[in-house]
């Protein structure tokens, strides 16, 4: 067992029972304060952990970290270190909030410098992503797209269960949780439209998935396996990966996705490592029908059990908890994504995102976009205020929790919230 995942461990600073960030998460973000810009913080219950004022009062001595891998608007510098290091720093932060471990505790001077109330940060966008890839991974949701638009019989395209289907997408517009986005407009031809219309987006979507960020890869023309794929792996976020159905539906063909997905990408701020998340793993799949190749098989439990939910919020209403699903329902794992990603020669830098692609449970209540909530428009989701909807509306606020547990440790991800305002 990792040493900062002991269950038995407790902080000294108050954890709520329900929280998402007890001793046993430490993720990673960046915040800034009134008075002081961007730096990396930690998080334990609500406090927020200064990791810059930790080192700058002599905390992180011996580890291989420099004031510049703290005193930064990314976390890339902590993950350009590698996992060993930042699986150090982890163990570093939990030994000095450790109830039986009095340095820091009995130092009322530094835990002032040290600690901020998570009402007072502002948190920004955790990771500097050059390149973004967004998979396609969990079965039921290619099982219902392929009945929307295709055929019951045939919903899975031939590939499917060969190949983690995915494609690259738009970096630059990766936000961090809170920042609100426009409805897109485009090109869309709707089954009754004779030539193609422009204007806004009338099918805005969300898709529930999680993200996974890497660390430094290997060098162009090799290749990580699917065993060694944990090591390059930092850790995990929420993600919504909006969608414009109707920009989409027209534009695809023949190089898939482009204007209907490039628009927005909203992320939540904290970094759940993948250490943290090692207790939570499970079984996946069988995947002997077809039988996959070589490169793709993996052993042990590469999958994670995650609990994830999507609440629509009207403006001035109640959340609406549209969805709830799980991590542990995809096809393919995160292993056999990096393995098929780099299996060309193709090379990952530090802070690269892959998206799982859509998660959507095996029943009704477990999918995990508006499209397949609302079966393309034919099932209106009814709202507490006795409204319906089939897809976003402006001013509607999205919002996805999700948090894994085990053993009574709950190690979360806050959440990815953003509010759709209308087209500009
Ligand atoms: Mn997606």
């Amino acid at each position: 067992m990792l040493q900062a995942n002991d269950p038995k461990l407790k902080s000294w600073i108050p954890v709520a029972k329900d929280s998402d960030f007890p001793i046993q998460n430490i993720p990673f973000g960046i915040f800034k304060t009134k008075d002081e810009g961007p730096r990396v913080g930690s998080r334990i219950g609500d406090m927020v952990i200064d990791l810059n004022a930790l080192f700058v009062l002599g905390y992180m001595a011996n580890l291989p970290f420099d004031s510049e891998d703290f005193k930064t608007e990314y976390l890339n510098n902590i993950m350009q270190k590698g996992k060993e290091a930042t699986r150090d720093l982890r163990n570093r932060i939990s030994k000095l909030f450790r109830e039986d471990f009095p340095d820091l505790k009995n130092n009322e001077q530094h835990v002032a410098q040290v600690l901020v109330d998570v009402k007072e940060v502002e948190m920004l966008l955790p990771i500097y992503t050059r390149d973004y890839t967004d998979f396609y991974s969990s079965e039921q949701h290619a099982y219902n797209v392929g009945c929307l638009f295709r055929d019951p019989n045939n919903a899975l395209l031939p590939n499917w269960k060969h190949i983690p289907v995915g494609y690259h997408g738009r970096a630059s517009s990766i936000i961090p949780s809170g920042v609100a986005i426009h409805r897109p407009k485009g090109q869309k031809k709707g089954p009754a439209d004779e030539v193609p219309v422009f204007g806004a987006s009338t099918l805005l979507d969300f898709e529930l998935e999680v993200a996974f960020f890497t660390y430094q890869g290997k060098p162009l023309g090799d290749s990580i396996t699917t065993q060694e794929a944990d090591d390059y792996i930092f850790g995990m976020a929420l993600f919504n990966d909006w969608s414009a159905r109707d920009i989409q539906g027209w534009e695809y063909v023949p190089l898939g996705p482009f204007l209907g997905k490039n628009f927005a990408s909203s992320l939540s701020c904290w970094i759940v490592t993948l250490d943290a998340l090692e207790p939570f793993r499970v079984p996946g799949p069988k995947q002997d029908d077809p039988k996959i190749l070589p490169y793709l098989e993996y052993s042990g439990n590469k999958h994670i059990d995650i609990k994830l939910e999507v609440l629509i919020q009207p403006e001035g209403g109640e959340e609406n908890l549209v969805c709830t699903s799980n991590y542990k329902h995809m096809y393919w794992n995160m292993n056999q994504q990096l393995a098929h990603h780099t299996v060309n020669g193709c090379n990952i830098n530090t802070g690269d995102c892959m998206a799982s692609g859509t998660i959507s449970g095996p029943e009704e209540g477990q999918y995990g976009s508006m499209l397949e909530i609302s079966w393309k428009g034919t099932k209106p989701f009814k709202m507490s205020d006795a409204s319906e909807r089939k897809f976003i509306n402006d001013m509607d606020t999205v919002i996805m929790r999700g948090y894994a547990e085990k053993d009574g440790v709950r190690i979360g991800f806050g959440e990815v919230s953003s509010k759709l305002l209308p087209a500009k």
